[in-house]
């Protein structure tokens, strides 16, 4: 108790304390089952380091409120019960943080004394510093070189077994092998980081938001939200990465590495990524200046950071510092402040997407924010709008959620001046003027025009010509609104009809590029039949559904005749998408839109060119492909497969030898693991195909 108080004031204080440190535990508690289990939080992670903080300091002050079961003592969450409990062989723990590079020299002196070195002297202390990837951590266990068990943190102690789901994730090895000729250990824990790139959480969160679906709040939440789903097949789909940083062998004939960065190389050598952004420090200087360079830096990467983690190098000091109850002593993460500014809102505008959705946009005073000028932020919705009160004018706070999208998170009322009034949602599409619609569950109004609407015909010709729709390059946003402007073009089709003398008369167009434009026009023709199934744009079909499609009609003409049992006895067509199918090819638009593709050109079936035979490697073996390989078409794998003497299969059964497991994989993978058939991943099989990567 805090000396030179009365009595009186003493109790207050103290009761006061417990009745705050009460409120606290209750609140991250609450926090942390929004952020942990549902993945969708409540509060920022400023707000709630806040809240941690202060029941930390609390605890420091009052000693005697100390509780095992307080937050400060856990980690994370309990395991949701969705899934099966997988207990750690070794615990997951979090990372003490450092908020300033005081609080680094504060670590380097704790270690310093743990470790009997003289204060203030040259410690001969070496670190690596790594950068803080925002996602989850997953321990992965091996035995004889394969993937048995994947599992999340949970609260440290259990986790959730996420096996199958791991797996569907590209460039995690499911078997290792040792490139340096070295010994594959016969058990090998790996832990590292699953997430999401900033480009697939883009992704991702456009098309929930198409779909009228709740959005990620950041590609921490995005990755987590992925992993932990009950059907891998979905996981797979979400597109999910994983980067290692730790390795625990055990193995009486392989010696376990004594620095953390050699443990890494043996990472790599087993065909692990590992975050190349690393860098071995001779001192706390050496580590500031790290942390200095990725300040910036860190906002050009494709993937989201938020601070970097500092571990003593030596790994056979690792034991003589141990841990508390929530994380190790030999590391920290240092982390970067939030991102936000103040700026005044100019405009609230609309956009109209591809499926008539309308997001409001908010045209800010242009604001530098996280190593870029932000003149927009989303606001979502109109909940949104009528929650945060934003009025044209006002001052406001902006954040970049995650570092990505730049968002009004509070207004600064004191700032608010009488000229800012209550702003009213649209009613009509400020495109073509039609009542804007709302369905049931639906957060986003739609505008219901769709066909003619210029919006829509705008973002649906942007999506037809797009990379992984038909590929059409130098044909962008401006582009496409001059053709539409002038009236060249109304959809897709108008494009195959285009001559150079029409590009030629339009404004900055010269004889270069529209060479340029019409040969990417012409070769979009020979497009794989999936690529022309995305390009058109069918709602909720996505390119993985697209792939599905393309395997199980061979035409347009196939699909076209469908009905709703044949398509949703696809694994991986539901009835929403079966039922936007019907929808698509009923409409006589489209019926017209298809016949002038046809009329264009434009390949409508697969393409079933043979491959020209090769050496005889894969002779006897048998291959099942199930889910997407995104460096070929499945049929084109079969073909490889078949080329060089192997067998095809469709379903997995006890002569299976392997199952080629890409994204968005089916049950097939699951009766793989059932019958403990080799498991290889796209990369993997490639090297038994001998093809390049
Ligand atoms: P943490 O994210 O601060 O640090 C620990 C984690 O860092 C590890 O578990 C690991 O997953 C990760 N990591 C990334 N790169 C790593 C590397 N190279 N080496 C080792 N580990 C690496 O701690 P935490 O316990 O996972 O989460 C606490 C934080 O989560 C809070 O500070 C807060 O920001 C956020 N949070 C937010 C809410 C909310 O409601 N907004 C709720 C709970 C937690």
């Amino acid at each position: 108790m805090p000396e030179g108080l009365d009595v009186h004031t003493q109790n207050t204080n103290i009761n006061q304390a417990i009745q705050r440190t009460e409120e606290l535990r209750r609140l991250i508690e609450h926090h942390n089952f929004c952020y942990y289990v549902l993945d969708r939080p409540e509060v920022s992670d400023e707000a709630y380091d806040e809240l941690f903080r202060e029941l930390e300091q609390l605890e420091t002050q009052f000693p005697e409120l100390v509780s095992s079961d307080s937050p400060t003592r856990k980690v994370g969450a309990p395991p949701s019960t969705e899934f099966k409990e997988v207990r750690h062989r070794i615990p997951l723990m979090s990372l003490s943080n450092a908020m300033s590079f005081e609080e680094l020299e504060r670590w380097e002196e704790r270690l310093t004394r743990a470790l009997g070195l003289e204060a203030g002297l040259p410690n001969g202390l070496s670190y690596l510093c790594e950068l803080k990837i925002d996602g989850l951590s997953v321990a992965l266990t091996y035995k004889k070189g394969r993937l048995v068990q994947g599992a999340t943190r949970g609260n440290g102690e259990v986790g959730e077994d996420v096996t199958l789901n791991v797996m569907t994730i590209q460039g995690l090895p499911i078997t290792i092998r040792s490139a340096k000729g070295s010994r594959v250990p016969d058990l090998l824990e790996v832990r590292g980081e699953v997430y999401m790139s900033v480009s697939s959480f883009r992704r991702l969160n456009a098309e929930l938001e198409e779909v009228g679906h709740q959005t990620f709040a950041n590609p921490r939440n995005a990755a987590s939200g992925s992993l932990r789903q009950k059907d891998p097949r979905v996981t797979s789909r979400r597109k999910l990465s994983f980067w290692a940083y730790f390795a625990y062998l055990t193995d009486p004939l392989v010696a376990e590495p004594t620095s953390h960065e050699a443990s890494l190389r043996l990472l790599e050598d087993f065909g692990f990524l590992v975050n190349a952004n690393r860098k071995p420090a001779k001192n706390l200087n050496e580590v500031k200046e790290f942390c200095r360079y990725w300040d910036s830096k860190r906002f050009m990467l494709d993937y989201q950071t938020d601070g970097v983690v500092v571990k003593v190098d030596d790994r056979t000091l690792w034991d003589r510092l141990g841990a508390t109850a929530h994380s190790p002593r030999w590391a920290i993460a240092f982390k970067y402040p939030p991102e936000e500014a103040e700026t005044i809102v100019e405009d609230i505008q609309f956009d109209v997407g591809r499926t008539g959705a309308v997001t409001p946009v908010a045209w800010l005073k242009p604001v530098r924010l996280a190593g870029t000028t932000v003149k927009r932020a989303s606001l979502h919705n109109a909940e949104q709008i009528k929650r945060l009160d934003v009025r044209i004018g006002d001052t406001v706070l902006v954040r970049k959620a995650g570092e990505i999208i730049p968002e009004v998170i509070s207004v600064k009322l004191d700032k608010r001046t009488s000229y800012c009034q209550p702003f009213a949602y649209i009613t009509n599409c400020p495109a073509c003027n039609s009542i804007l619609t709302r369905a049931g569950e639906e957060v986003a109004f739609r505008c219901p025009n769709t066909y003619v609407c210029p919006a829509q015909r705008q973002r649906r010709l942007e999506h037809y010509v797009s990379r992984d729709a038909m590929d059409i390059e130098g044909m962008g946003e401006a582009l496409i609104k001059q053709l539409l402007d002038s009236r060249l073009v109304q959809d897709p089709p108008d494009l195959y009809f285009l001559t150079e003398d029409q590009l030629l008369a339009l404004e900055r167009m010269g004889a270069k590029s529209a060479h340029n434009v019409l040969k990417a026009i012409k070769d979009s023709k020979q497009r794989l039949l999936s690529n022309l199934i995305y390009a058109l744009g069918i709602r909720h079909v996505g390119s993985s559904a697209s792939e599905l499609l393309a395997d199980k009609f061979n035409s347009i003409e196939a699909l076209s005749q469908a009905n709703e049992s044949q398509l949703t006895e696809i694994e991986g067509i539901g009835p929403t998408i079966a039922a936007a199918i019907l929808e698509f090819f009923d409409h006589p638009v489209n019926k017209d839109l298809l016949h002038r593709l046809s009329q264009a050109g434009v390949l409508l079936a697969s393409d079933k060119t043979s491959s020209a035979s090769v050496r005889q490697t894969l002779a006897g073996k048998t291959f099942v492909l199930t889910g997407t390989l995104l460096s070929m078409e499945r049929s084109q794998a079969e073909k490889l497969i078949k080329a060089r003497g192997g067998k095809a299969a469709s379903s997995v059964g006890k002569g299976t030898d392997y199952v080629v497991a890409g994204t968005n994989p089916g049950s097939k993978l699951t009766h793989a693991h059932q019958l403990g058939v080799t498991i290889v991943n796209e990369a993997e099989f490639k090297k038994l195909l001998e093809v390049d990567n």
